[in-house]
């Protein structure tokens, strides 16, 4: 019995250090060489086949430092 509950709470710990990195070190796609002022969490956004200049890869933190933010597509996706 104290076993499958050290079990389910490093489960819970490994579920929460899990989603506060995710947070923090994303990546996250951005197109550059335009105006394009967001960053998308899909590659497969439709915001992102738009783009005609290269598509790269950075991390969220990276994205919110330059100034970007969320396109409203992969917000909706999101929820
Ligand atoms: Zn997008």
């Amino acid at each position: 019995m104290k076993h499958l509950t050290l079990s389910l709470l490093a489960l819970a710990l490994l579920c929460g250090s899990a989603s506060a990195q995710i947070k923090k070190n994303a990546k996250v796609y951005i197109c550059t060489g335009t105006n394009a002022k967001t960053y998308h969490v899909s590659r497969t956004c439709k915001a992102l086949n738009t783009c005609k200049s290269e598509i790269k890869q950075i991390k969220m933190a990276e994205a919110i430092k330059m100034g970007r933010h969320l396109c409203k597509t992969c917000k909706a996706k999101k929820g």
